[in-house]
């Protein structure tokens, strides 16, 4: 085979320009280094029978109606809006902060009315959102950051809030009302049948071949004639030659329980101030999966591992900025993705910059 496009990563970056090209008529040759398509998205059956996601529970939501649209090509979907509850102290309480969780936190009984005023007394207001310090304490003050932000953000990034770039924090918004819902897109859906088979429908076309368990390293000199489309940690395609740009990871412990049929009140629990793990998910509130028993994952995060996280602060950005002017400057290749982009990107998001990237190559080499 000789393809006009090598395609580096069968996630949601890969998997789009693949089926954009191929159905430009294009020949797309995809390759993945691990056994399986999907990503970070893969989601399989445990031995028991219960559809999980290997690498954390993703669910998925966008504002965007053309990605929703796209992808309803390949999936059916499932209503689903997921829910989180935090452990401070003895109590559960709804994460993002909302009327509810201020008032089971404090004992009060305020009003949706009355819960700005209170947010305005004990908020510390920041001139310039800098850091995700500043975003916390401008919005919700000390209390409420020590108990829902300082522990876990401390956990997942090995780092104090105050040295994230603010965009990680501002991903939790906060609210006045009794709204206990994770996200607030307009469409919050899981794809009917799992992640795996939506893939699965996607690149079964005939301009597309498929090769998993392949190291683009192993190949690349194969298809000098192919342009690369690379997915993968930008760091790595150019050798690490500025040094290595920091990803955080992840160890999942996955769990089966066989004679618990529902093992928490909601799809995550988040664990801000105790233990090694940041939260455990149970799957079936996400998929809707029917079975006697229920599979959970506790999230770990460590340094070294599989590269899950761009991890967003200045020094990182710099040294990506100069990785992406290696980029730029290189022939024959385009990188989309996550890791190739060191964006910390939701899955909408992917879809929506893969489409842009595809459809820009078909316009620059018909
Ligand atoms: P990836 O899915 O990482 O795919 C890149 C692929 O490239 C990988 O399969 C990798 O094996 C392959 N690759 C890398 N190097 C090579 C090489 N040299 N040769 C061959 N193959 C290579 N988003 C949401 O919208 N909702 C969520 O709930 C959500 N939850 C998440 C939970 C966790 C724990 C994590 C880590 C992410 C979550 N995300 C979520 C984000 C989501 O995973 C990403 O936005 C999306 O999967 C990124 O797609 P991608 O194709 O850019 O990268
Ligand atoms: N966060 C926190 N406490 C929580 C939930 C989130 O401190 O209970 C912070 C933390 O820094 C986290 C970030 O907000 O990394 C983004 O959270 P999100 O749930 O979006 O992370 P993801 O699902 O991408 O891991």
């Amino acid at each position: 085979m000789h393809p006009d496009y090598l395609i580096v990563g069968a996630g949601f970056a890969g998997s789009v320009c693949a089926r954009v090209l191929a159905e430009a008529g294009k020949a797309v040759l995809l390759v993945d280094k691990r056994r399986h398509i999907g990503g970070n998205a893969y989601d399989e059956r445990d031995a028991h029978g219960v559809l999980i996601h290997p690498y954390g529970p993703h669910i998925f939501h966008t504002n965007s109606k053309k990605v929703f649209e796209y992808l309803s090509r390949f999936t059916a979907w499932r209503f689903y809006e997921h829910r989180v509850l935090a452990q401070v102290g003895a109590q559960l309480l709804p994460i993002p902060i909302n009327r509810t969780t201020i008032n089971q936190l404090y004992g009060l009984n305020l009003s949706e009315d009355e819960v700005p005023s209170y947010l305005e007394k004990v908020r510390q207001p920041r001139e310039s959102l800098q850091t995700s310090e500043d975003v916390v304490l401008n919005s919700v003050g000390l209390d409420l950051c020590d108990k829902f932000f300082r522990g876990y953000t401390k956990k997942q990034w090995g780092l104090e809030l105050s040295q994230l770039s603010a965009g990680v924090a501002a991903r939790i918004p906060t609210r006045s009302n009794d709204d206990d819902r994770y996200f607030s897109d307009s469409f919050q859906f899981m794809p009917a049948e799992g992640y795996t088979a939506m893939f699965e429908r996607m690149l079964d076309h005939p301009g597309i071949a498929v090769r998993t368990s392949c190291d683009f390293k192993d190949i690349r000199d194969q298809h000098p004639r192919a342009h690369i489309i690379y997915t993968g940690p930008i760091d790595a395609y150019f050798d690490h030659c500025y040094g290595a740009l920091p990803y955080r990871s992840l160890s999942f412990a996955h769990e089966h329980l066989a004679d618990t049929a529902q093992f928490q009140a909601v799809g995550t629990v988040n664990f801000p101030n105790e233990h090694a793990y940041t939260r455990i998910t149970e799957f079936k509130h996400l998929t809707g999966q029917q079975h006697v028993g229920t599979s959970i994952v506790r999230e770990y995060p460590q340094a070294e591992g599989d590269p899950y996280y761009p991890v967003p602060r200045p020094e990182n950005e710099a040294l990506f900025k100069r990785y992406q002017a290696l980029a730029e400057a290189a022939q024959g290749v385009t990188f989309v993705g996550r890791l190739a982009q060191y964006r910390y990107y939701n899955m909408d998001q992917i879809v929506a910059t893969a489409l842009t990237a595809a459809q820009g190559l078909l316009e620059t080499q018909p």
